[in-house]
C-alpha cells in the first residue's frame, strides 16, 4: 500500500511539474510561425513555437528561393529557415522540437488552451498561433518519390526558373496546374499538361488561358506511369488511362499539382474548417472562431502559399493575438474595478 502511494505521489508530482503555463503558444515552424514569433517576443509575449515533423516547414525541402524579398542572390530554402530561426530566438522566442498530438481548445473568451506535446507534456496557452501549414500531394510512384528535389518539384512558382529554356511536365488538372503550367509556359521551351479525366477541373477562365497558350501540351486522360532518370528527371513513361497506351517523353522539370492537404488533423472537431479541412479565418484577420485561437499561412490559405504571404499573416496572427490579450487584460481590470 505504502509503495502504491509513493508511486502515485511520484506520478502526481511529475505531472505537475510537466503542465506548464505560457502566453503564446505557435504551433508549427515555417515562415508563418517564425514571423509570428519574431513578432509575439518583441511584444514580450514570451512565445513557445513547437516545430512539428519538419522543423522549417516546407521550405526546408526547396533547393534556392529566389522570390522572398530582401534575398537579391536569392537564399538556400533550409538556410533562410534557419535565419528566421535565429531571428525568432534573438528577441527570447523558445524553439522546441515537438508534435502537438492533441489539443483542447477552449471557447471562452479568456479562456485557457490546452495542448499535448508527444503524447506526453500538457501545456497550458492563453493564445494559439496555428501555423502546421499544408503539404503537397504526390503521386506517389517510388520514381517520383526518388527524383524530388532532382527534377521533381510541387511547386512551380518556387522551382520553375531553374528550368528555363527547358522541357517540362506537369500533373493536375485543378486551378493551380493550369495557373502553374501558364507561369511555366513563360520560361520554359514546352510544357506538357498531363489531366487524368476528359476535362479540366479549373475554372472555365484558367482553362482558356491555358488552351491558348501555344506551348502547352495538354493531354487528356494522361497519367505518369514512371519518372526517368537516375539522379535527375530525364523524362516520362505517361499512359493513355483509356487505350493503354504508353509514350515516353523527354523533360527535365515534372511539376505535381494535384493539390494540398492542410496540416490540421489535429484540430478537427474544435475549430471551423472549411470542406477541404482548411481553417477558416475571419474577415482580413487571422482570427478563428475560437477566441484567442489564430491561424496563418498555409493552413489558412489555398490560393498563394507563397512563403512571403505565410510571413505577411503570421505577423498578422501576432498582432491578433496582443490585440486580444490587451483586450482581455481591459476586461478583467475593469471587472475588478467594478
Ligand atoms: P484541386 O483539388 O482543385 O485539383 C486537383 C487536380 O489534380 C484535379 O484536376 C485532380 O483530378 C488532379 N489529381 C488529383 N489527384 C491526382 C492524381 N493522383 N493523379 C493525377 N491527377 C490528380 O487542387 P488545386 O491545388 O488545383 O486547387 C485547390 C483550390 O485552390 C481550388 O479550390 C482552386 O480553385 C483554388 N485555387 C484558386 C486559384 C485562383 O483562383 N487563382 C489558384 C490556385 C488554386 P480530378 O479532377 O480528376 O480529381
Amino acid at each position: 500500500m505504502a509503495e502504491t502511494s509513493y508511486f502515485y505521489t511520484i506520478k502526481v508530482f511529475e505531472m505537475a511539474d510537466q503542465i506548464e503555463r505560457i502566453k503564446c503558444l505557435i504551433i508549427g515552424s515555417g515562415p508563418a510561425g517564425y514571423t509570428a514569433a519574431i513578432y509575439a517576443a518583441r511584444a514580450d509575449l514570451n512565445p513557445v513555437v513547437y516545430t512539428g515533423m519538419e522543423p522549417g516547414g516546407q521550405l526546408t525541402t526547396t533547393t534556392e528561393v529566389d522570390n522572398f524579398p530582401g534575398y537579391p542572390e536569392g537564399v538556400d530554402g533550409p538556410q533562410m529557415m534557419v535565419d528566421l530561426q535565429k531571428q525568432a530566438e534573438r528577441f527570447g522566442t523558445q524553439v522546441r522540437i515537438g508534435m502537438v498530438t492533441s489539443v483542447a481548445l477552449s471557447k471562452e473568451v479568456g479562456g485557457i488552451h490546452k495542448a499535448t506535446i508527444d503524447n506526453a507534456k500538457e501545456v497550458e496557452a492563453e493564445t494559439v498561433i496555428i501555423a502546421t501549414g499544408a503539404t503537397a500531394k504526390y503521386l506517389g510512384l517510388p520514381s517520383e518519390q526518388r527524383l524530388r528535389g532532382g527534377g521533381v518539384s510541387a511547386c512551380a512558382v518556387c522551382d520553375g526558373f531553374f528550368y528555363k529554356g527547358q522541357d517540362v511536365a506537369i500533373v493536375g488538372g485543378g486551378d493551380t496546374a493550369a495557373e502553374e503550367a501558364t507561369y511555366l509556359a513563360n520560361i520554359c521551351n514546352k510544357v506538357t499538361m498531363l489531366v487524368r479525366r476528359d476535362e479540366m477541373r479549373a475554372s472555365k477562365a484558367m482553362q482558356h488561358r491555358v488552351n491558348k497558350t501555344k506551348n502547352i501540351d495538354l493531354r487528356y486522360n494522361t497519367e505518369v506511369d514512371e519518372v526517368l532518370g537516375d539522379q535527375v528527371v530525364e523524362g516520362l513513361r505517361i499512359v493513355n488511362n483509356q487505350t493503354g497506351a504508353k509514350e515516353e517523353i523527354k523533360i527535365s522539370g515534372l511539376f505535381v499539382a494535384i493539390g494540398h492537404k492542410p496540416n490540421t488533423e489535429v484540430f478537427k472537431g474544435q475549430i471551423d474548417m472549411d470542406d477541404t479541412g482548411y481553417i477558416v479565418t475571419q474577415g482580413k484577420s487571422t482570427k478563428t472562431n475560437l477566441p484567442g485561437v489564430f491561424a496563418c499561412g498555409d493552413v489558412q490559405d489555398q490560393e498563394y502559399r507563397q512563403a512571403v504571404t505565410a510571413a505577411g499573416t503570421g505577423c498578422m496572427a501576432a498582432l491578433d493575438a496582443e490585440r486580444y490579450l490587451a483586450s482581455v487584460e481591459d476586461t478583467a481590470e475593469v471587472s475588478l474595478e467594478g
